[in-house]
């Protein structure tokens, strides 16, 4: 049976008893977890809420998140997660475009809902924390039950993400059942062993978004591991949960890492219970990496992917080698090209990752496209969009990732960049990701991201946004001087500004447009 959710019931059957949940101190089995599970389902479906009906999901890492969830697939329904930061206008839009009509959300977060609910067809709010302005408490919510699985074609929707817009409107991405699966089995088959039912995973990524629901979360509940949800990211509490629960398996953002290894008492913490660690979501500079691998032993593998393939697509494999500073190789079942306008394959390098300043960028990058099981069923009720980002070729239909990078010989893949990313200057091309890299390596910066501010004269100008360590005693002269003497001129920054932190998103993300606008004159800003 194709539903999502049968995945989580083989693991009930199978480990009913271990842990599945454990949150703050207490622990739930996966017998009980089920429990819950169909308590939540039963009552969406007394609702009315059955086959293709939306229910958004407006919930920090919770067990309430879980709980609805898989209840929602069990039921049949497609979840909408919604990114808890969100407020009243940017929920206005998921609940309005997505049609949901259930949203499960914190007492806090009740009155955004209330705020739009007249423009959408939510019917019942669903609170946890209290049944605060006329919503149902979650307790109260549930229903006693133990209902069948709704059957679902392969390619029926089961999870609704959004884009989270940075290119306009957020774009709701379909995720069907076969797709989400064939994801959560690669996730869990490209690690030493698989994911075990001893293992026990930090989950600190945000559920909301595709790389925690799915490598983090899904990956480990379908193994019968231990899940060890944290609502928000806090880099000492992270670590205090690692030590105390000793807990086996670490996914993070790369600005997670750079956190854990920039604490002043980062040498003291003991995380030798980490087997295995992931990160993904953004490039990881090398120098993060090594540190941190430096430090606590347990290798970091890193992945690729997007949203819009739940989500992985590359994966620097512990099984197969895997090389520092690549994405590693398409996953089983995935194709991946890189490609010119044209469509043609750009040829690989001999031997990678190369040299950045002394390669010829330009002539061996290319746009990064993939086709497999894993690549969403479209975006919804957008066929202009769909139009842009599929190309049917060979027989495939290829899903194009907007990410400029380059392959050799071996079959490893590299990332340079984001296309819109890419700062063009003087008549140049400037891939942020290498200057980045090289300020990484320098001893006074904690953190750096690079940007394009406008410039009459050269179209834009390289920018680097500098978080100096504590003790750092640098000037923007000497980094400059530091930037010139390891890069093409064009390619330096020509101006540095010292920060106390870099704007992100939920999932760790800079935000470079907020870097952008922040040197824009108002007129010309996106
Ligand atoms: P939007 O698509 O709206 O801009 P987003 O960036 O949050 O939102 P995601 O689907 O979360 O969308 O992110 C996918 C992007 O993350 C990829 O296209 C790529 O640019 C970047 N990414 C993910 N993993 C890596 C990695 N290992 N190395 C470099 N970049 C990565």
């Amino acid at each position: 049976m194709a539903n999502l959710v049968t995945n989580l019931a083989a693991a009930v059957e199978e480990h009913g008893e271990n842990t599945a949940i454990g949150y703050q101190g207490t622990e739930t089995s996966y017998e009980e977890f089920w429990g819950q599970i169909g308590a939540f389902a039963t009552a969406l479906a007394d609702r009315g809420v059955g086959a293709d009906d939306r229910v958004a999901i407006y919930l920090p890492n919770v067990p309430p998140f879980l709980i609805a969830f898989h209840g929602t697939l069990r039921a049949g329904g497609v979840v909408v997660p919604m990114n808890p930061q969100y407020k009243a206008r940017e929920i206005g839009h998921l609940l309005g475009d997505s049609g949901a009509t259930v949203v499960v959300t914190l007492a806090d977060l009740v009155p955004f809902v209330r705020a739009v609910q007249d423009e959408t067809s939510v019917e019942h709010v669903v609170s946890v924390g209290g049944d605060v302005d006329g919503a149902t408490a979650f307790e109260d919510f549930l229903e006693p039950g133990d209902p069948d699985i709704l059957e679902r074609a392969d390619d029926d929707v089961a999870v609704q993400p959004y884009t989270s817009g940075t290119t306009g409107q957020p774009k709701g991405v379909q995720l069907t059942h076969k797709n989400l699966a064939s994801n959560t089995q690669s996730a869990a088959e490209l690690i030493p062993d698989g994911i075990r039912p001893d293992d026990k995973q930090l989950g600190v990524l945000p559920l909301f978004h595709i790389y925690g629901m799915t490598v983090v979360m899904n990956a480990t509940l379908f193994s019968g591991g231990a899940f060890y949800p944290m609502a928000s990211w806090d880099a000492q509490e992270a670590v205090s949960l690692i030590e105390d629960e000793e807990l086996t398996l670490m996914h993070g953002v790369p600005a997670m890492y750079n956190d854990v290894i920039n604490q002043p008492n980062a040498e003291a913490f003991d995380l030798s219970s980490l087997r295995l660690c992931g990160v993904g979501g953004a490039g990881i500079p090398v120098e993060v990496l090594r540190r941190f691998e430096e430090l606590y032993e347990p290798t970091v593998y890193e992945g690729y992917g997007l949203t819009e393939t739940s989500p992985v697509t590359h994966f620097n494999s512990p099984i197969k080698g895997r090389r520092v500073g690549s994405i590693g190789k398409p996953v089983p079942g995935v194709d991946s090209r890189v490609v010119d306008r044209d469509f043609e394959d750009v040829p690989p390098v001999e031997d990678g990752p190369v040299d950045e300043d002394e390669a010829d960028l330009d002539a061996i990058t290319g746009e990064i496209v993939v086709s497999g099981p894993n690549v969403m069923k479209g975006y919804y009720g957008l066929p202009d969009a769909n139009e842009e980002v599929f190309t049917d070729a060979d027989g495939k239909t290829w899903f194009h990732t907007g990410d400029l990078g380059y392959r050799d010989e071996d079959g490893f893949f590299y990332v340079v960049d984001r296309e819109k990313h890419m700062i063009v200057t003087g008549g140049y091309n400037v891939y942020p990701r290498e200057v980045e890299e090289l300020l990484f390596e320098h001893e006074a910066v904690a953190d750096a991201a690079v940007a394009g501010i406008p410039d009459e004269r050269r179209g834009e100008t390289v920018k680097a946004f500098v978080v100096p360590t504590p003790d750092a005693d640098v000037t923007e002269a000497e980094l400059k001087e530091y930037c010139l003497t390891n890069l093409a001129e064009y390619k330096h920054p020509r101006e540095i500004e010292f920060v106390e932190e870099l704007p992100r998103t939920t999932t760790g993300k800079v935000q470079k447009f907020k870097l952008r606008e922040q040197d824009t004159p108002e007129s010309e800003a996106e």
